[in-house]
């Protein structure tokens, strides 16, 4: 089903079709919670290909935790931060769950870097959980190869 999403001031807004989302995974590294300021960021990982972009975010870039680039997309009228991509994989998208109109058929996956946890915002247990990222990266490139 098409999916919508947009930023606060709805400068920038988006959709997609909900069966192309390649993963789902809660995010508790510390960069994540710096730029959501919350205790984590839920994220929905998509092709880049099946993802209809309206408006330009500005991105930020960081070092991420396997040395790779994170560039963090956000609304430069109202902040809103809206989908990250690592320099690396610039044909993968990581969407800010909170960002979509409706967000109530979205199941997570799993917990990644819970070991930067904190005891205010614990990790949901009914979820797999990873201490760091699985691999994530390597996952990527092996579905790319699968996808070509
Ligand atoms: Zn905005
Ligand atoms: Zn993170």
């Amino acid at each position: 089903m098409i999916q919508k999403g947009h930023c606060s001031c709805k400068q920038i807004n988006y959709s997609f079709d909900n069966k192309k989302i390649i993963n789902s995974f809660h995010c508790h590294c510390e960069d994540c919670q710096r730029s959501t300021g919350a205790g984590k960021a839920s994220i929905l990982v998509i092709k880049k290909s099946n993802f209809n972009l309206n408006g330009e975010p500005k991105f930020y870039g960081t070092k991420g935790s396997m040395g790779s680039t994170v560039n963090r997309g956000f609304c430069s009228n109202c902040g809103s931060g809206i989908f990250s991509y690592l320099k690396e994989l610039p044909n993968f998208l990581f969407l800010k769950v909170g960002t979509l109109q409706d967000s109530s058929w979205v199941k997570i996956e799993s917990n990644y870097f819970t070991k930067s946890c904190n005891e205010w915002n614990m990790p949901d247990e009914q979820l797999k959980s990873f201490k760091g990222n699985p691999n994530l990266l390597e996952n990527i490139k092996t579905l790319i190869k699968s996808l070509n």
